[in-house]
């Protein structure tokens, strides 16, 4: 899952995207309002982190702008605690949660995991499909009972497939959803994580529609 980050304060920005990352999402980490409105007419993402005091400019026209575009994806906002009119402005514009300062990153983690299963149009916090079951905050894979244990990348991967089960995802969606812009991925490590997800999952879970992508059935 990726997440765009934006957040101009550099200690505060690192320490988020590392936590997040250790979650398992992928994390893109911008310092300004304007590069993530670019960002956002260019890219794909399955959440937003925003602050509202960004420098160029404000977290509030990012979030005005993206909303008038008609983007749907998920925004939470991050505010400061002395400002409380911000929270009902920003929930206004069309953010879906805020967090007031300073960040739990595991509180941020839960939102963020709540946020993504809500606009998949999921309420179970469980995505199961036959005998497989996967828990996104406990971070774990069960199959038949039995726990599986798969790498961060093939959980993400496995994760994303079940999210869309039924649609095809393609080889970019998928890349981009895992590796956002930071370590571009070896050519082959996509097909890498496929074949390993199948040697323990079985081979028929995940289909694969030659020069498109790949999929799971609903
Ligand atoms: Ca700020």
């Amino acid at each position: 899952m990726r997440i765009l980050l934006v957040e101009d304060d550099p200690q505060l920005g690192d320490g988020l995207t590392v936590g997040l990352r250790q979650t398992g999402f992928a994390v893109d980490w911008l310092r300004d309002g304007h590069s993530a409105n670019l960002a956002l007419q260019s890219e794909t993402f399955d959440l937003v982190i925003l602050d509202l005091g960004l420098p160029k400019l404000s977290g509030m026209d990012v979030l005005h702008q993206a909303r008038q575009r008609g983007q749907a994806m998920p925004i939470l906002i991050l505010t400061a605690r002395d400002a409380t009119g911000d929270k009902v402005l920003g929930l206004d514009a069309g953010a879906d949660d805020y967090l007031v300062k300073p960040i739990d990153i595991d509180e941020l983690s839960a939102r963020a995991r709540a946020l993504i299963r809500r606009s998949a149009g999921r309420a179970a916090p469980l995505l199961t499909h036959g005998e497989l079951a996967l828990d996104p905050a406990a971070r774990r894979v069960t199959l038949a009972g039995q726990n599986v244990e798969l790498s961060t990348r093939e959980f993400s991967l496995l994760q994303m497939l079940l999210e869309s089960a039924g649609r095809v995802l393609t080889r970019s969606q998928l890349e981009q959803s895992l590796y956002g812009w930071r370590d571009e991925p070896d050519s082959n490590a996509l097909e890498v994580h496929i074949h390993h997800l199948r040697k323990k999952l079985g081979s028929e879970l995940i289909r694969t529609l030659r020069g498109v992508g790949y999929t799971i059935s609903k």
